[in-house]
């Protein structure tokens, strides 16, 4: 198929376009480079350098795309509190305009980058697709809003579209892993630390109802992250939007997290407990039994490969 990858040049982006250049697809990415990197993008993808506003309708117009990968988004939670109208112009605004370009252009399928923040504070756990979404910041309230637009252009276009819901992607693909001016993940900042980048670990609270008092999330790696793509992109009906969350079901603590990543890297990773960051449950696990029953799809890689991947992408840069 002839694939248009927007956002093509960050983390998952990338590992996505890699993915989907083996399995003989023709992608070309589009994206401002605002966060991403251009040597990100895989060889054998074209890079279209610009936004989705200015450039998607162009880019689509007459050139018999068969479907859109959209990962171009604004993607700090924190940074969306401080400016809201930013995530909801970059995130929202150009989304629609690439909707319209879709449209316009006769472009049948999508498949989008949704996240777990779009549930918020979860009721319980694991969290299934039908679990009310109450997303506590902007930058999950835009994502929801998008999920929402995607409905109605299925209902009233007949687009087929498919939203992944991520939970905490870590790992990296070959020469494709996480490069964030601004990290705020756990796993690199762990990493850099222990590769000497900084005096200790920050632990954002020790005091939550958890096994050990810390923070628990769905780590997967983003490599089955990305396989659940190409699966997505089959599932893609016209008419239709699906919704499918994306971890590995299992939950890590902070604790745990830091503990495999001194056995991996065999450094000692000094940590201090810090005061809670604003905003964090305490618990995050998905249930993702919809799209391994739907799709076919199951995770393959544990949290010590994750980390063992991202460690060995680090130190290769
Ligand atoms: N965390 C931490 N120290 C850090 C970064 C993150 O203790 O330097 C914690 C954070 O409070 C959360 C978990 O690690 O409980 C995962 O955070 P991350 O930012 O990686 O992903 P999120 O779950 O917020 O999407």
């Amino acid at each position: 198929m002839k694939l248009l990858v927007t956002g093509g040049a960050g983390y998952v982006g990338s590992v996505v376009s890699a993915l989907l250049l083996e399995a003989g697809h023709e992608v070309v990415v589009l994206d401002d480079l605002s966060t991403g990197h251009e040597d990100a993008v895989p060889q054998g993808a074209r890079l279209v350098r610009g936004t989705l506003r200015d450039t998607a309708a162009d880019v689509l117009a007459g050139a018999g795309f068969e479907a859109v990968l959209h990962f171009a988004a604004k993607s700090l939670v924190g940074e969306s509190v401080e400016k809201p109208g930013l995530y909801w112009d970059k995130n929202l605004g150009e989304s629609l305009a690439l909707l319209d370009a879709m449209r316009l252009a006769g472009v049948p399928r999508i498949v989008f980058s949704s996240t777990a923040a779009t549930y918020g504070e979860p009721e319980s756990t694991p969290i299934l697709e039908t679990a009310p979404t109450r997303p506590t910041n902007p930058y999950g309230a835009s994502k929801l809003a998008i999920d929402t637009a995607l409905a109605e252009y299925a209902r009233l276009h007949g687009l087929g579209g498919v939203s992944l819901r991520y939970f905490n992607v870590a790992g990296a693909y070959g020469r494709h892993g996480e490069r964030h001016t601004v990290e705020t993940h756990l796993i690199p900042n762990v990493l850099k630390i222990a590769q000497g980048d900084g005096a200790a670990v920050r632990m954002f609270g020790d005091d939550y109802p958890t096994p050990d008092g810390t923070c628990v999330r769905d780590y997967i790696h983003v490599t089955d992250l990305g396989r659940a793509h190409l699966l997505a992109l089959d599932a893609c009906a016209p008419g239709t939007h699906q919704i499918f969350n994306l971890g590995s079901g299992t939950g890590s603590s902070v604790q745990e997290v830091v503990d495999v990543c001194r056995e991996v890297t065999g450094r000692e990773i000094p940590a201090e407990v810090a005061p809670r960051r604003a905003g964090d449950p305490a618990v995050l696990v998905a249930s993702s039994e919809k799209i391994q029953a739907e799709l076919g799809w199951k995770p393959e890689r544990d949290l010590r490969t994750m980390i063992d991947d991202a460690w060995t992408f680090l130190r290769s840069r």
